[in-house]
């Protein structure tokens, strides 16, 4: 057997997987281990790649070009509160109402331990740190979606679980990691309005930017703050923007919360290139470029859809993420068509074996990258599913 073969991948990828556990093993572990397998489709990472090169050109023009990098570089990036001040007008929100982060797991973490306390409800399938990161004294209680109704979460029914509970908190990701289900701003609207006496109702827009309601604008609950001072709302630029390695993240919350936060440190906490970001962020042309590559990788998300759920032998819930869950329905568990899809094509996807609320099905994860990487995945899907018939 050749070490290129796909049979001597498949043999070291079961091997490895048998040593991992429940969790999938990385794509860094698997290039370790693993130097000749080619991985020509990473569509486990969940991030718009023309935003990433719309970043790249940016940087290149003001800052490589002109030598400006020395001064981002050499000096101190300005404070928490400076950075809020540049992203607020663009956000229509108050800067005392905003929290800048380096990436929003900061904000996830300094949240649950800050301002959670008791039981907080989080629907599931979701975003794994929001229970892994819960302290003592903070205990996650699980609302479970259902796969007969598409992972879709029913506003009323939810509310009454939290009831039911009595839960101080509730965590909501919108629209959903790992489903990509999705509530209009009406019926976050209403949770927000129905659940006014808690001490927390965190909103995970994480994906937002990938979701519309007809027109191109975001659909963020953000402004809302104004009204419920309980809300916090969680939000990362990684996936959007495509720029996970420059940890930029916001949160927007009670004007109380931020001062409470800033009095406990985070003072520099976005590095020089997070404030390039940001202040990139803050201007009316670099949004202009930044709607476009938006416009069209949401258009790309859509086609890509379709196209997977053309296939016979995988369900594909609807999305307004850039992914979609798929459950495999032609006998394969997650794990065979994870290892087939990476030893015969080179295409990484995400197994859902190890997310709670999906273990017992075949559900696979599968992100939209390119229009050209999407074109591989949906070949390498068909050819995966169809083989095993
Ligand atoms: C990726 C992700 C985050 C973390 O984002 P960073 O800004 O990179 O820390 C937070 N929430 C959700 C739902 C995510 O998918």
């Amino acid at each position: 057997m050749s070490e290129t073969s796909p049979h001597f991948i498949e043999n070291k990828l079961l091997e490895m997987k048998k040593g991992a556990g429940t969790h999938s093993p990385s794509i860094a572990s698997i290039r370790s281990k693993i130097p000749e397998l080619e991985i020509s489709v990473d569509a486990c990472f969940l991030s718009n790649p023309y935003a990433t090169d719309l970043f790249m050109q940016s940087m290149q023009e003001d800052l490589i070009d002109t030598g400006k990098l020395r001064d981002v570089l050499e000096f101190y990036p300005t404070h928490n509160s400076g950075l809020a001040e540049v992203i607020g007008p663009q956000l229509g929100v108050d800067s005392k109402n905003i929290f800048v982060a380096n990436g929003a797991i900061e904000i996830i973490q300094a949240v649950l331990h800050r301002f959670v306390r008791g039981s907080v409800v989080l629907s599931i399938p979701t975003f794994s740190s929001y229970y892994e990161f819960a302290p003592e004294g903070v205990k996650p209680v699980f609302y479970e979606l259902s796969k007969e109704n598409d992972f879709a979460l029913d506003v009323s029914d939810y509310v009454k679980f939290v009831r039911e509970n009595g839960a101080g908190a509730a965590i909501l990701i919108n629209p959903n990691n790992p489903t990509g289900t999705y509530l209009t701003q009406v019926q976050v609207g209403e949770l927000l309005e129905e659940l006014q006496d808690l001490s927390v109702v965190i909103i995970d827009e994480s994906f937002i930017h990938f979701a519309s309601e007809g027109d191109d604008t975001i659909p963020s609950v953000g402004k809302l703050i104004s009204k419920y001072p309980n809300l916090v709302v969680i939000k990362s630029m990684s996936k959007d923007f495509g720029i996970a390695g420059v940890r930029a993240g916001y949160g927007i919350l009670s004007s109380d919360r931020v001062a409470e936060l800033l009095e406990n440190g985070y003072l520099w906490n976005s590095s020089g290139l997070a404030e390039y970001f940001f202040r990139l962020y803050a201007q009316e042309d670099f949004q202009n470029k930044y709607g476009q590559v938006r416009q069209r990788y949401i258009n790309e998300m859509k086609k890509f859809g379709e196209e997977l759920g053309a296939i016979n032998g995988i369900r594909v819930y609807p999305s307004q993420a850039n992914f979609y869950l798929c459950e495999i329905e032609n006998g394969m568990s997650a794990d065979d068509f994870f290892i087939a899809m990476l030893s015969r094509f080179g295409v990484y996807v995400r197994t859902c074996t190890d997310k709670i609320g999906l273990e017992k099905g075949a559900f696979v994860r599968i992100a939209c990258r390119t229009e050209v990487e999407n074109a591989k995945i949906i070949e390498a899907v068909k050819a995966v599913v169809g083989s095993s018939n």
